[in-house]
């Protein structure tokens, strides 16, 4: 590296001195070094590198727009993409850093052109294409409707929720048949935002809403929060603030008990990093499954699973290694099921758990919610080949983080990404 990172050394403003307009200078010059982004950030949790943390970060940020460090130093091509994008550093903030926005601006910066990862422009140069979109997953049965309401509701369909999970949206409109779900929207652009291409991004958002006017309902936390970006809060709504909203005025939800061996079932929820640290949905989910079954609070359901949109698949190791503590964690809970809210998380963690052969089964929320409507699951879900528990986690989690910390001073936690927020429930 050939310039000295000590976030704690930077004085807001640096962006200024020379700008090379590749940040909002008013994003950039927010933050104040304080350090209290580290405790709650995963991968200074795995380095205990300040490089690696968001505060660290920022200050690469601010060295690439001052010109101190160029387009191709290592470091900030690797902390470009060691980060896992999950904003954990945002809610901690006592300054309104608003970090995932930064994060896309430096992407689309550094990832440019030949920089950016094969994968990622595989991935993305397939869901700019509405035809292939519409293919994705025709033939697994996903909802779909002929109707585009004006107003909507519409129900979204993710790009690869559609081929990977598509029983999810057909759960979601047995929930709420009100929604309607044109088969032949388009990708809402996510995946480019996070991926170096913003602008192509945005703009795919912008094209989503006119085809889908009114209020969207989306299933996939990630979508959420990038729509919510660029649409306006007001034209976005996870599920499960929708259902929850909509059961409060008419009173329309109508689920019975998920039951497991004669028992209530215990479910844990694995948040939604952007839904949780972006939009702030983190009640409703576990106000629906606490309807249905118990509910049981993973010590670290708020942080990062490492799905992290495309991560698991650009820095597979990296991912399995921020996954980790938090599969000990869901296999300590005793729990029969963990619950998501974001087609990413289900992804990894389906994976994580089979590697492991684990019993816990891994469900979207509205495919939990429907399965209680309709009387419970199929008892083979349950019916998987026993393994020995891991090594209980500490209570004190998460993730031993205090252990991963290097030697600079810190401030206390703050409550990492909310963690203690869940208890006033
Ligand atoms: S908490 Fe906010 S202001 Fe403090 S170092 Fe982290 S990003 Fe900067
Ligand atoms: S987005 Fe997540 S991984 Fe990246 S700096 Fe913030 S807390 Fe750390």
């Amino acid at each position: 590296m050939s310039a000295e990172v000590s976030g704690a050394t930077d004085a807001p403003g640096a962006a200024g001195a020379a700008s090379r307009g590749i940040f909002p200078a008013e994003l950039l010059d927010r933050c104040i070094s304080c350090g209290f982004c580290l405790p709650a950030c995963p991968t200074y949790a795995l380095s205990k590198d300040e490089k690696s943390s968001p505060r660290g970060r920022i200050t690469l940020m601010r060295a690439l727009e001052t010109g101190v460090l160029d387009d191709d130093d290592p470091t900030l091509r690797e902390e470009s993409s060691f980060c896992l994008g999950c904003r954990a550093c945002e809610p901690v903030c006592p300054a309104g850093v608003q970090y995932g926005e930064l994060l896309e601006h430096w992407r689309s910066s550094q990832w440019q052109g030949r920089r950016r990862p094969p994968l990622a422009r595989v991935l993305t140069n397939v869901v700019v294409r509405n035809w292939l979109v519409r293919r994705l997953g025709t033939f697994r049965g996903h909802a779909r409707t002929a109707t585009v309401a004006p107003q909507g509701p519409h129900l979204m369909l993710g790009c690869f929720e559609r081929a990977l999970f598509p029983g999810v949206s057909r759960a979601a409109r047995r929930l709420r048949p009100e929604l309607d779900c044109p088969a032949d929207q388009g990708c809402c652009g996510a995946l480019h935002a996070h991926n170096g291409d913003l602008e192509l991004g945005r703009e795919m958002a912008r094209r989503l809403g006119e085809q889908l006017p009114g209020t969207i309902v989306t299933t996939a936390g990630g979508c959420a929060a990038h729509l919510t970006g660029v649409l306006g809060r007001d034209r976005v709504e996870e599920f499960s603030e929708y259902l929850v909203g909509r059961s409060a005025s008419d009173g329309s939800l109508s689920v019975g008990e998920l039951r497991v061996d004669g028992r209530r079932a215990r479910v844990a929820l694995q948040d939604s990093c952007h839904l949780r640290n972006g939009m702030d949905v983190w009640r409703q989910p576990r106000e629906l499954i606490a309807a249905v079954a118990d509910h049981v609070e993973l010590p670290g359901a708020a942080r990062c699973c490492g799905s992290a949109g495309t991560y698991s698949l650009l820095r597979p190791k990296d991912s399995r290694r921020v996954l980790a503590p938090k599969l000990d964690q869901i296999e300590a809970a005793g729990v029969d099921y963990v619950v998501v809210v974001n087609p990413g998380c289900q992804r990894q963690l389906v994976g994580g758990l089979r590697r492991r052969r684990s019993r816990v089964r891994v469900l979207h929320l509205t495919e939990l919610l429907a399965a209680a409507q309709d009387g419970g699951l199929p008892r083979r879900r349950l019916r998987l080949p026993a393994r020995p528990r891991r090594a209980q986690v500490p209570a004190d989690e998460p993730a031993g983080l205090a252990a991963h910390l290097n030697d600079r001073p810190l401030p206390d936690d703050p409550g990492a990404s909310g963690a203690g927020r869940p208890d006033a429930l």
